[in-house]
């Protein structure tokens, strides 16, 4: 008996196959609309178990690809998620055939990958002197910006663990990316300051006493973490004064710009959101937010390289460089992260760029922005209430503002959880102000000016259906 072979006996079989699924592939996403969420049907997992065999190509067809989480679809406006690219089929593809590890050695990505910081770094404002690591999402580029201000804070903690008890800053709304972060890092989240935000951005006063009773005590302020789009509300911190104010007071200045980091591509006013952006120590930003690109790429970007370095280089002997050779190529990104083996994110954000050019990323932007005023105009032109200003791209409104808090907080559950299985719209929701309520975030290029008002009637008449049968 032979034992089976890892690589296909007919090759040309596959080449056919092949062809077929891209077919299909590339009419679901152009015919994305067509495409809404599904539920998983209940025997999903039979076909998944392990040890079937037979077809993989046409059973991924049929059981894998009907299955994706919705954000394909141009009434998709749930959480934060991006909308994904048919660059994605490019880089996809030629990033199979390749199986880059991105982790060092000479070759292609090394140079990919730069340029796509580089453009990054530029879009953002920072100088030459910085430096940045693709990662899976902004998540681990909080770990990673955070250490490095952690190592300048105090440079022997690589070695000794530190024995300072540090402290980080942020408004209250800070993603919950920051407390993981803050976590991971030793300090533990009482650690994490949550400074008052009444106007959305963090209170200057609150955050001066807050360092200030911290020093106090002995303790060491290490990082201000300052938010350009909260997740809830879309709010932005006034990040020039929270770099005048890490600058006076010598604490690193971290930005979480997962997605509202990219109001620098936008139009005014949107794009004075993030004024300031560019003193900042660090930034951790998200490609596959509102830049759209498929999952997953984020980036940590660090003002000052050297600072980047002394928190993450080490190479044991088998990872020497050289001169010349595979063993070439430096410097390696391994250096700059956590990850050793790493996947080829740049190829997908690269591709993107190159296929539909920078000024198509703007213009979708900026019509993000325009789309939730445009929303927020259309949920009161029906009688309803929005739960806060929209400040870019979140819309966050209840349906039935004349009822009891806790009756709407039902209610605009409800409506979420029916439009997601019923009118093909996912709205997600979240808590403002004791009442949840739906929530948009347009981070999506298919959606038109059609799609919100459709849904938005959808909305109005869905609560009208359920306070009936609920009445
Ligand atoms: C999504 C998000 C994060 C986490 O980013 P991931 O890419 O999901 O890891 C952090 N901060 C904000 C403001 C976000 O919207």
């Amino acid at each position: 008996m032979t034992t089976p072979p890892l690589d296909p006996t007919d090759w040309e079989a596959l080449r056919q196959d092949l062809h077929r699924l891209l077919d299909r592939c590339v009419d679901q996403m152009r015919d994305a609309e067509d495409h809404p969420w599904q539920a998983p049907p209940a025997d999903l997992a039979d076909h998944y178990s392990i040890g079937a065999g037979g077809d993989v190509v046409a059973r991924v067809a049929d059981q894998v690809l009907p299955y994706h989480g919705g954000n394909t679809h141009p009434k998709f406006w749930g959480w934060v998620q991006g909308s994904g690219l048919a660059s994605d089929f490019v880089a996809g593809i030629a990033a199979a055939a390749m199986n880059t590890n991105g982790g060092g050695r000479n070759h292609g990505i090394n140079e990919m990958e730069r340029a796509v910081i580089d453009w990054t770094r530029r879009k953002m404002g920072f100088g030459e002197g910085a430096s940045g690591v693709l990662v899976a999402g902004t998540s681990q580029a909080t770990v990673i910006a955070l250490q490095a201000a952690r190592v300048r804070c105090c440079p022997d903690v690589r070695a000794d663990g530190g024995d300072r008890e540090l402290t980080v800053y942020a408004a209250e709304g800070v993603h919950n990316a920051t407390r993981k972060a803050v976590e991971l890092l030793g300090l533990g989240h009482d650690q994490l300051r949550l400074v008052r935000a009444d106007s959305g951005a963090m209170d200057l006063k609150a955050l001066q006493q807050a360092i200030a009773a911290d020093r106090a005590q002995g303790l060491t302020p290490m990082a201000i973490v300052g938010t350009a789009g909260s997740v809830d509300l879309g709010c932005y911190d006034d990040l020039n004064a929270l770099a005048d104010l890490a600058v006076s007071e010598g604490i690193w200045l971290h930005v979480d710009g997962a997605f509202g980091a990219w109001t620098r591509l936008a139009d005014e006013p949107w794009r004075a959101l993030t004024d300031g952006i560019e003193r900042a120590d660090s930034i951790a930003l998200d490609f596959h937010k509102w830049m759209y690109v498929g999952y997953d790429c984020g980036l940590a970007l660090i003002a000052n390289e050297t600072a980047h370095r002394a928190a993450f280089a080490a190479r044991p002997s088998y990872l020497q460089g050289a001169a010349e050779g595979l063993a070439g190529g430096d410097p390696w990104f391994c250096d700059y992260g956590i990850d050793l083996s790493r996947g080829n994110r740049a190829l997908k954000v690269w591709c993107a760029l190159e296929m539909f050019g920078e000024e198509a990323f703007s213009a979708a932007i900026t019509r993000n922005c325009v789309q939730a005023c445009y929303m927020a105009d259309q949920v009161q032109a029906h009688g309803m209430k929005l739960a806060a200003p929209v400040v870019s791209n979140i819309c966050l409104f209840t349906a039935a503002p004349d009822l009891p808090a806790d009756q709407q907080s039902v209610l605009n559950a409800k409506i979420a959880t029916h439009l997601q299985l019923h009118n093909a719209t996912v709205f997600s929701t979240t808590d403002v102000n004791g009442v949840t309520c739906l929530r948009a975030a347009i981070t999506n290029h298919r959606t038109r000016d059609h799609h919100i008002s459709e849904a938005i009637t959808d909305v109005a008449n869905v609560a009208q259906l359920l306070k009936g049968s609920s009445g």
